[in-house]
Parts: C-alpha cells; structure tokens; sequence
C-alpha cells in the first residue's frame, strides 16, 4: 500500500514549488491507488502565521488535491497536526538518549554564542556543536533533567564514517559524517524540529514514499541514521529541484512572485496552472501537453521527474490559461467574466452576454479584462491619427464625411440591434461608393477610441446603445472639424 503525504509549514501561502510538490505526491499516489495525507508541520511556531493552515486547506481543495487523511478530514494516524502530536516525540527521543545516538545539551544560548564566535574566528565558517555536553556524566545529565533546568536533546552523529541514502532521482547521496552538525531534536519548548518530527512522523503514518525540496538532500542522510538507530526502515525518498524564476534564482514571494492564491485572484484559471505546475520538471515522455488531473493520475510517472531545476516561464502560463477559458464552455466563462466586467461597467447595463461571446476567445487571463473592456464605459482620449489606416483607405478627411454621413442616418434608427446598425451602415456605404473598411474603420475609432476592440463597429454600438454611441460619435465630429481647421 503506497501511503504518500504532503507537509507544509503554515507559513502563510502555498507558494508553486509546494504545490507542485503536493500535486506530484498526489499524482503519485492515485495512480497506484494509495493514500495521499496532509500533515501540517507547524513544530516552528515563530514562523506560524495566523490563518495559514486554513489557507493550506482551501488552496489544495481549489487545487483538486483532496487528501485521504488530514486535520480536517481525519484518519487513524492523527492527530496531523504536530503541534498536536507534542507527546509522541519525547519517548522516541529518550530512547535515543538511552541507546546513546542522542543526548541531551545544557548550553544556554549565550554559551553557545562564545564558542560560536571563538570557533568562527579561528575556522570561519565551521562551526558545529562541539558535542560539549555529549561528555556529561549520565547521571548528572539525568539528574539536571529532572531537576527541571531547561534543555534540548541532540542529535549524536557519529565523527567518523559516512551517513547516505538512495534518492529515486538523485540515486545515491552520500556526506562524510564530520561535516554533519549534531542537530538539535528536541528543542527547549518541548517540541521536536523538523529534523526530529519528519522523521518520527513519516514511521508513525506509515510514509512509502516522501517528495520533497531538494533543499532536504543534504540533512537526509543524517535523518536516516535516526531510522537507523531507530531500527526502522525510512521511506523511498524523492527529492525535488526547485522552481526558479529564472536561471540564476528560485521562485519567492520574497521578490514578489505569484503564489497559487495570487495565480486564482489574477484570474488563471486552476485547470491551467495545475497543467502547467504538472510540467514544471515533469514529462510525459511524448508530445501531449494538455491534461486533465485525472489524465495527469494516469499519465504520471516518475521516470519523467527531471533533475534540472525548472524554470517558470508566465507567458508559457499565461499561453495555457488561454487556452483553457477558450475551450471553456461558455455560460462557465460567462459566469467568470461577470464579476471582472463589473470593476468598469457595474450598472452600466451593458449586454454582458454579448460581451463575453466577443471576449471569449479574447481573455488570456482575467484581470486584463477589466483593461480591455474599459472603453465601453469611458471613451478614451485618443489622436485622430487612429483615423488614419492605410489598408483600410481612409484618413481624417473621409472619416469627418463618414462620420457625418453616419450621424443623421444612425440616428433615425428606432433599434440599435447589431443588424439594424449594420445593415443601416452598409447601404450608405454603397450609396456613396466607399468600401466597408471606409465606412466601418471610422465608426469603431470613434466609437471605442481604440485601434484594437472586441467586436467592431456594429458590436460595440450595440454594446454602448444608441445614446452614446450617437455622442461619441459626435465627438469624433467635434475633433475631426477642430484639426482640419
Ligand atoms: N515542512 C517542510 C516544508 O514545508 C516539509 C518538508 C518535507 O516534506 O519533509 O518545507
């Protein structure tokens, strides 16, 4: 049974590195029909943010990634929050002490500070526990435990020999035991690390198989000495690159890059960014690119996991999104447009169904939207020079005839239906001998102001209905007149 589990830190966001993490451990696991978990690791409450484990919850929900067992949705391995789990650890802890592949240390910190700074002074950059209080007589070390003076419990890595395990990517990874610090498992608040509780809770939970950052690679052989001393067997470990934003740093919120919640409230759409995340350093091995989650579950295999970071191209994503919302159904897209077309047109009355047909296959992500579609309720101030277009043979002299000769006529409508006006346009383009692009290509310019729009001239004096279609189009008279003067 392959048992899989995804463990974030609540630190405030699933940032794409963690949820492409999360989306191969899931992945993995559906395919062979296993269990995937979420475990929350909030052992280093200083770096706790309030809210962040609801968020973690949400963002995999929205992401599709449904966990078997979790805080919230339960299971027989919980409680899965750490936090919550503070008793589990000690007794395995004191096991360690007792077989000697750990101990407990008294340095306070200011101790550790002078040496530190000794040390440093002498071999920059060297330091490591000087395992002071490995050589404490037991019984004073018990005694002073019991006594009730604050202390951690270390790692006791051994000063010779070598610590290694087998990655699934990385194959074998080895360091040489000196340079492993003794790490502290306990920590003076009673809590374990990470480097204590990763290990302790992927026994516990029964982890086959764990994926994870390659940042964890080089302290993975030290927590498999504690499988070791332990007696216990460690899971398959598959270590992941990172995402970068370009070749020179990783992906960070630090620096402002997007994490799946700004990708959402950006207006990508979450089948796209999954897809995308899913090729971010993994390939089906042939030309495919499209795929469902549940295609991604049949498909995934990690033979196709790349070694090399992966870097995180936004136009290849942006590319994806609009892909997806074209081949979105249309009340769907409809229904998502909605609330970006109220930012600029809210109780305008705008046809927000006619609108979303034209700007359908137009939307490469949401908030661009609201740009596209804001000359629908505010002309923009524009040049008369966009009345000028060569392949549509007209300039600012026609256009001022045109558009005189459209006002009158297109006010006599009694419908602004796209028909009417069309049909309205056409014939007095016939009747004066001027091609369709003479006639249209001045109307949409006043109209929108824009050279580029969804829909043309009959759409979107539609769209903006009679009165102001008739006003903006006196406008477009008005400065016509004033730069042939
Ligand atoms: N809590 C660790 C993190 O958020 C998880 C590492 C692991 O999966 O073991 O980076």
């Amino acid at each position: 049974m392959i048992r899989t589990r995804f463990a974030p830190s609540p630190t405030g966001y699933l940032h794409l590195g963690g949820l492409r993490t999360a989306l191969y451990t899931y992945l993995f696991a559906k395919q062979q029909n296993g269990v995937f978990l979420l475990r929350v690791e909030d052992t280093d409450q200083e770096r706790e943010v309030p809210g962040a484990v609801e968020l973690i919850y949400q963002s995999l929900r929205q992401a599709g990634l449904l966990y078997d067992e979790g805080p919230d949705v339960g299971g027989p391995y919980g409680p899965y929050i750490q936090s919550q789990r503070k008793a589990t650890y000690m007794p395995y802890a004191m096991q360690l002490v007792e077989s000697g592949a750990a101990y407990p240390c008294f340095c306070t910190k200011e101790e550790l500070a002078e040496r530190r700074a000794k040390a440093e002074s002498e071999t920059p950059g060297q330091w490591k526990y000087d395992k002071h209080c490995l050589h404490l007589p037991r019984e004073e070390a018990l005694a002073r435990m019991k006594a009730g003076e604050p202390f951690v419990i270390r790692q006791n890595v051994p000063t010779t020999g070598s610590a290694g395990f087998d990655d699934l990517l990385y194959g074998h990874v080895e360091a040489p035991c000196d340079t492993l610090d003794d790490n502290v498992l306990i920590k003076a608040d009673g809590l374990p690390t990470y480097n204590f509780a990763n290990v302790i809770d992927d026994h516990l939970m029964e982890i086959t198989h764990v994926m994870r950052g390659t940042e964890y690679l080089s302290s993975t052989p030290k927590y498999n000495l504690l499988y070791e001393a332990l007696g216990w067997k460690p899971p398959v470990y598959i270590h992941l690159p990172p995402v970068m934003k370009d070749a020179s740093r990783k992906l960070s919120k630090r620096y402002g890059d997007p994490s799946f919640e700004d990708l959402l409230a950006q207006g990508y759409v979450r089948e796209a960014i999954i897809n995308f995340i899913a090729l971010l350093g993994w390939s089906p091995g042939d030309e495919r690119e499209f795929f469902t989650l549940e295609e991604l579950v049949q498909a995934f295999d990690v033979k196709g996991l790349s070694k090399a970071p992966a870097i995180f191209n936004t136009e290849k994503l942006v590319w994806f999104n609009h892909e997806y919302i074209s081949r979105m159904d249309f009340e769907d897209y409809l229904a998502m447009a909605t609330p970006w077309f109220d930012k600029v047109l809210a109780g305008k009355g705008t046809d927000y169904r006619r609108l979303a047909e034209l700007m359908h296959t137009r939307t490469e992500v949401f908030d661009r939207v609201p740009d596209q579609v804001r000359f629908l309720a505010e002309l923009p101030d524009y040049d008369i020079e966009l009345y000028t277009h060569k392949k549509m043979k007209t300039d600012a002299v026609l256009s001022l005839q045109v558009l005189e000769l459209a006002s009158p006529v297109l006010a006599e409508l009694p419908s602004f239906r796209e028909e009417a006006v069309k049909e309205a346009l056409m014939i007095l383009a016939q009747k004066h001998e001027l091609k369709t692009g003479q006639m249209m290509w001045p109307v949409r310019t006043a109209l929108s102001g824009l050279h580029s729009t969804p829909g043309g001239a009959t759409e979107i004096a539609y769209l903006l209905g009679k009165e102001e279609s008739l006003r903006r189009i006196h406008i477009g008279i008005e400065k016509l007149r004033q730069a042939g003067q």
